[in-house]
């Protein structure tokens, strides 16, 4: 979806941010320039994170009027900005209808890796158990701009980078807020310029989408663009999904490894899926549910990230023991996989937040399982 605002002039503004290579180049031929005003336009925006075309010198003056008067460069508002003492950055961004959306970068203990955490849409339709953003329900899509426009402001932080040997942001995880295969129209144009030369420039195993298990759309995914796939599985066994991720009753358990199957023959043969498995405390975390899960993907090429379940007001479970944790990655390990715990960082700036964002402090929480659940493994 390409958002637009109103001119001066009374017409509309289109927002150049979110536009993919393709539609930019749709764009410049819609307005009688040539194609290749595309990829100047795009390097300016998503290179030197430039939102005013005054400021682009390779156009004509010409040009550059002539934007100012049907286009605008429009990214999310800043509504905080916070750094923990261990070096995660987090921004809370004010969207269009004045919603909130945050945004995490987490930096890798090596410093090589900044991983960017993104969010697709407000709230999320499918209600997941365990989850504090499915309890707050739907709101909306976020816009193909919007979600760019996440990894636009991060980028922006590290000030101008036409240096990609520095980027601040050098793999994308989109398990924000959302369910990205539910927004697939404006998830998959920002993806292609997270990957784009002219966008972010990343390669397609440091970009990861993260679903629930929408079927129908990783099918659909994997014939358009072959990013890395994390699948949320929870449990090896329908009865426990359907009551954790009540969209198993819709696709179950073998359906959805089925397309996990059909998306790694689409990609290239050294790719693997990223499986996370929340453990929470005596729901899912005993030893033969680490005994069916390594049954279960015993044929699928994966790797298998565990994540403690971060308590909400209300949600009704616990998360287990360190102990419990590690013995359930015992289990694992004696059944044949290597399975990651994903630890908890940038604490002190989820508080810092919700004491100075008082509106979007039911969501914070939020912050503390995007940091456990995104540093993969995406090198
Ligand atoms: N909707 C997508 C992506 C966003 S959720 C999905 O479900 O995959 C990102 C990850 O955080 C998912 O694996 C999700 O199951 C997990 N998660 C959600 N709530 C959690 C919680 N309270 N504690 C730990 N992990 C949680
Ligand atoms: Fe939505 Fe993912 Fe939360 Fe489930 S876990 S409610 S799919 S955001």
């Amino acid at each position: 979806m390409t958002s637009t605002t109103r001119a001066p002039n009374g017409g509309t503004l289109t927002n150049l941010l979110g536009l993919s290579r393709e539609q930019m180049e749709a764009f410049f031929l819609s307005i009688g320039e040539k194609k290749f005003r595309a990829s100047q336009v795009m390097k300016w925006i998503h290179h030197d994170g430039c939102d005013d075309f005054e400021a682009m010198t390779n156009l004509s003056k010409a040009l550059r009027a002539r934007l100012a008067e049907v286009a605008e460069v429009r990214g999310p508002g800043v509504v905080y900005e916070g750094t923990s003492s261990d070096g995660t950055r987090k921004w809370v961004l004010e969207v269009e209808d004045g919603s909130y959306v945050e945004t995490v970068l987490i930096p890798a203990e090596n410093g090589h890796r900044r991983t960017l955490c993104v969010s697709s849409q407000v709230g999320c339709s499918l209600d997941c158990s365990f989850c504090s953003t499915g309890k707050q329900g739907f709101q909306r899509n976020l816009t193909a701009a919007e979600i760019i426009g996440q990894v636009w402001v991060a980028s922006r932080s590290g000030g101008p980078r036409r240096d990609t040997a520095n980027r601040p942001v050098t793999n994308v995880v989109m398990m924000g807020m959302g369910e990205p295969l539910l927004n697939y129209d404006n998830v998959v144009p920002a993806m292609k310029l997270m990957l784009d030369d002219n966008g972010y420039g990343l390669s397609k195993r440091r970009v990861t989408l993260s679903t629930s298990g929408v079927v129908p759309m990783i099918d659909k995914l994997g014939d358009e663009l072959d990013v890395s796939l994390a699948v949320s599985l929870h449990a090896a066994n329908d009865e426990l999904r359907n009551e954790l991720v009540p969209l198993n009753r819709k696709y179950n358990i073998r359906t959805l490894l089925d397309a996990c199957q059909r998306y790694l023959a689409k990609c290239d043969a050294a790719r693997m899926i990223t499986i996370e498995y929340t453990l929470i405390k005596d729901v899912n975390d005993q030893r033969q549910h680490a005994e069916q899960l390594a049954e279960l993907l015993r044929e699928l090429p994966c790797k298998i990230n565990l994540i403690p379940f971060n308590p909400f007001l209300h949600s009704g479970y616990e998360k287990p023991s360190r102990n419990q944790t590690m013995r359930f990655q015992q289990w694992l390990y004696e059944l044949g996989y290597t399975a990651p715990i994903r630890s908890t960082r940038g604490d002190d700036i989820d508080a810092a937040c919700g004491q100075l964002v008082g509106r979007v402090k039911d969501r914070t929480r939020r912050h503390e399982r995007y940091i456990q659940s995104i540093q993969l493994d995406a090198d």
